[in-house]
């Protein structure tokens, strides 16, 4: 495995949209398992293949949704597409190709999607909260799509500033 860089907004290549993959062979898996250490080595919660320079529809989602005492885990999404959306929430979203801002950004509360696991096999999955936003914001940039073009503004240093940090 090895890590890769993570494109910052700057770049076209993050608004560009990505095609299917059609092939499920080792390439992908390399690909896969270099965003996966990618995604922990920049602490984030969700990576998807063109913030790493491909233009293909894959991206990892971590469930943080998970029973004490029980580990996060990496979702896997190849070729997803979002099924159904329920709800509303309304929150400070970031990106790892937007380092250090973060902007008001409106999601559904749950969001059920369909996809491809990294042999080819169709899967639903379901997630709420921040997963159901991880969800939404990765399948973005298939398209894409960065969040500061949704948000409703960008929030202040002051604001960044009072907050956890
Ligand atoms: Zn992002």
């Amino acid at each position: 495995m090895a890590l890769r860089n993570i494109l910052t907004k700057e770049q076209p290549t993050l608004y560009k949209k990505c095609r299917p993959v059609t092939e499920f062979n080792p390439r992908l898996h390399q690909l896969l398992d270099d965003m996966r250490e990618t995604l922990m080595d920049a602490n984030g919660v969700g990576l998807a293949a063109p913030q790493v320079g491909v233009l293909r529809r894959a991206v990892l989602v971590i469930e943080t949704n998970v029973p004490e005492g029980e580990d996060e885990y990496v979702i896997e999404l190849i070729n997803p597409e979002i099924l159904e959306t329920s709800g509303e929430q309304d929150g400070a979203e970031g990106c790892l190709s937007v380092p250090g801002e973060y902007g008001l950004v409106k999601r559904p509360m749950n969001v059920k999607v369909r996809a491809q696991d990294r042999n080819g096999n169709w899967f639903e999955v379901e997630g709420t909260g921040l997963t159901a936003r991880c969800f939404c914001h990765e399948i973005d940039h298939l398209d894409g799509i960065v969040f500061t073009s949704k948000a409703e503004r960008m929030l202040t240093e002051e604001e960044l500033s009072s907050g956890e940090e």
